[in-house]
Formats: C-alpha cells, sequence, structure tokens
C-alpha cells in the first residue's frame, strides 16, 4: 500500500478505536496513528518516511529487505518494550500501536503480503492480494476517507 492509504487507515482503525473504546486525548492519539502508520516502511528508502530518514531506511533495507522485522508481530514487541524505556502519553502509545497494526494489516491485503512471523520466512496474506498503487487501492483509499470523516468528525466537536 501507499503512504497516504497507510495514513488514511490509520487514522480509519483510530477513529474506529475511539468510538468503540474511546480516547483519552484526542490530538496525541491520532498524530500517533499517522505516524504508527508510517513506520513499518522506514525499510523501504522510496517510502514516505524512509526519504526523510534514508540513513535508517537505507541500512535496515539492506539489512532486512522490505515488509519483514518491521512487519512483523516481533516488531510490535520491540516498540513495546521501547515504550518503557520512553516517556510518551498513553494516548500517544495507543495511537502508535494502532498505526503500526493498521499498517500490517493494509500491507496484508496485497498480493506481496507480510512476513508477520519474521524471522520465520513464512508470508502472510489476506485474500484477496490487492496490487499496491491500483484501481483497487484507490477505492480502498476512498472508502477509508469516507469512514474518517462519518465516524471521525464528531471526535473534534
Ligand atoms: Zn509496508
Amino acid at each position: 500500500m501507499e503512504g497516504k492509504t497507510h495514513i488514511v487507515g490509520g487514522l480509519a482503525a483510530g477513529v474506529g478505536y475511539s468510538v468503540l473504546v474511546g480516547t483519552g486525548d484526542t490530538t496525541p492519539f491520532l498524530v500517533g496513528c499517522m505516524v504508527g502508520s508510517l513506520i513499518p516502511d522506514i525499510d523501504h528508502p522510496q517510502g514516505k518516511l524512509g526519504r526523510v530518514l534514508p540513513f535508517l531506511s537505507k541500512p535496515i533495507s539492506s539489512i532486512f529487505g522490505h515488509r519483514t522485522v518491521t512487519h512483523s508481530l516481533l516488531f510490535l514487541v520491540i516498540v513495546g518494550v521501547a515504550f518503557q524505556f520512553l516517556n510518551l502519553s498513553q494516548a500517544l502509545e495507543i495511537g502508535i500501536m494502532i498505526g503500526l497494526v493498521s499498517h500490517i494489516v493494509l500491507d496484508s491485503v496485497t498480493k506481496d503480503g507480510v512476513k508477520l512471523f519474521y524471522p520465520f520466512d513464512f508470508n502472510f496474506r489476506i485474500p484477496p492480494g490487492i496490487s499496491t498503487g491500483g484501481f483497487i487501492e484507490k477505492g480502498v483509499l476512498i472508502g477509508l476517507c469516507f469512514l474518517v470523516a462519518y465516524y471521525g468528525y464528531g471526535m473534534f466537536l
């Protein structure tokens, strides 16, 4: 999936979480959703985050490849442990985690899938397997925009 789809996907997941569970502080929560939705593609030097942080994305890409460790359950655990040493607000941490999970789920519905169980070399895919940047992804993006607009407008009222 492309960066813009991941950002909107992270927001949609965050809005869904907010509707079902509620959030504390809305702004850091939604910022966390957006940032978290981009973090896994730090392994892609041409991605939105990879272009901003090439000193991180290039070595990660050459060592691990794309959609491996940063798209895995192991990475969620690593980030969760890192949160124990960082002094972030709980709303921001939950938002980042939701963004990370949304990214992994969205990449899982592409033809390439993700190495969800990294370091095991099993490619996890959720059918139907759509093409990144293709026509169906554009439809997914539009649908996610409507979900964010419909359920999310109330978060700021
Ligand atoms: Zn990705």
